[in-house]
């Protein structure tokens, strides 16, 4: 049975400014998902602040959005069977360091002077994270 879902995808500031959204572009599609809905967009302060909702007032919460607030980003909507899930496989974990081989994080990001921040790469991470997202970024 399949198990068909949105998911939003975000080429974060680092990704766009150092020439990967080609090369991000080309995992998703070879992974075989589809491309339903794409922008590049200067997010403003206030969308970024609902995105990241959950980790207002967390210490890295101000840094993260100043990050993400500090060049164009290239928001996607895939579609693909269970790909909010596989999405967050093809990028890895959180840290880029430490991010399996083979991912996106793991294979083209690093720490970059302990900013855990730029790794390349958001996706929702689960099908409510999507649908409010989705909602946020491609309203
Ligand atoms: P994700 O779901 O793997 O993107 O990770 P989280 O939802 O936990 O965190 C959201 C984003 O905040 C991450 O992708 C990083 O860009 C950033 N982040 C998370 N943890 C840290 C941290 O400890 N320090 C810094 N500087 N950034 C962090
Ligand atoms: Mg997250």
């Amino acid at each position: 049975m399949t198990n068909v879902q949105e998911t939003l995808v975000l080429v974060k500031p680092d990704g766009v400014a150092r020439n990967l959204s080609g090369e991000i572009l080309r995992r998703i599609e070879a992974k075989g998902y589809s491309l339903v809905d794409i922008k590049l967009v200067q997010a403003e302060r206030t969308l970024l602040a609902e995105h990241y909702a959950e980790h207002a007032g967390k210490p890295f919460f101000e840094p993260l959005v100043e990050f993400m607030e500090s060049g164009s980003i290239l928001a996607l909507r895939v579609a693909g069977d269970r790909v909010i899930e596989g999405f967050r496989a093809l990028a890895g974990t959180t840290d880029p360091t430490t991010a399996a081989p083979g991912t996106i994080r793991g294979d083209l990001g690093r720490d970059w002077g302990l900013k855990v921040q730029q790794n390349l790469v958001h996706g929702s991470d689960s099908p409510e994270s999507a649908a409010r997202e989705l909602a946020l970024w491609f309203a």
